[in-house]
């Protein structure tokens, strides 16, 4: 878990919003190795292990499946999906979403923008530029927090936390048979994937006012 991760990360308890505290006892390259993340809200505690932050509160029950072809780490799809997430620089830090965890080191290979794996495949550790936290569904994340995400092939809900832990202009690339989720404006597609862009939300408090006459 990078260092400067750690302020883009919220407590997944329904509660007021609130950063949480890290402490570490194995540290390398500024990344938590282990540790722990607490919350001074609730005062829970999450476990960083093998540079992996796990935030599930529900006991596992399932195993993820097997990854989709198209998405196993390659070079050709890590070089797609850093151009259509336009990694062409270290600043901020991309989300990687579920299967798409399975592209982070090919991907590692080529940009130095850091890596954030959401529920990444099952037995996939942090590393120094690659962070991993595990989640019960909903991504421990601030809104906002992500410079561009890529969304596995999931749920509506997941999607719609995708476009949520997005910043405003960032790029979302997603599999084409899921559907382009609401407040993200479509590029481009191909048979694949399709990449697009988070609009701006309309805030429901502006009114315009027209005078007449
Ligand atoms: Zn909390």
């Amino acid at each position: 878990m990078f260092i400067e991760l750690v302020d883009a990360l919220r407590c997944p308890v329904p509660h007021e919003e609130s950063w949480l505290v890290a402490s570490s006892t194995r540290m390398e390259a500024r990344h938590i190795v282990d540790g722990l993340l607490g919350c001074p809200v609730c005062h829970a505690q999450y476990a960083v292990h093998n540079g992996v932050a796990d935030f599930r509160r529900e006991p596992v029950l399932a195993l993820p499946g097997e990854p989709d072809p198209f998405l196993r780490g390659d070079a050709a799809t890590s070089m797609r999906l850093a151009a259509f997430l336009g990694l062409s620089d270290a600043l901020g830090f991309v989300v990687l979403l579920d299967e798409w965890g399975a592209q982070a080191s090919a991907l590692r290979e080529l940009v130095e923008t850091p890596i954030l794996l959401v529920d990444p495949p099952a037995g996939r550790d942090g590393e120094p530029g690659i962070s991993v936290v595990l989640s019960d569904g909903v991504p421990p994340l601030a809104a906002g927090a992500a410079r561009a995400t890529a969304i596995g092939d999931s749920s509506a809900e997941r999607a719609a936390a995708a476009v949520r832990l997005t910043r405003v202009g960032g790029r979302l690339v997603g599999p084409a048979r899921l559907a382009v989720p609401a407040g993200v404006r479509e590029i481009a597609r191909d048979d694949t994937l399709w990449v697009g862009e988070k609009e701006p939300e309309r805030s429901p408090l502006v009114t315009l006012h027209v005078r007449r006459g």
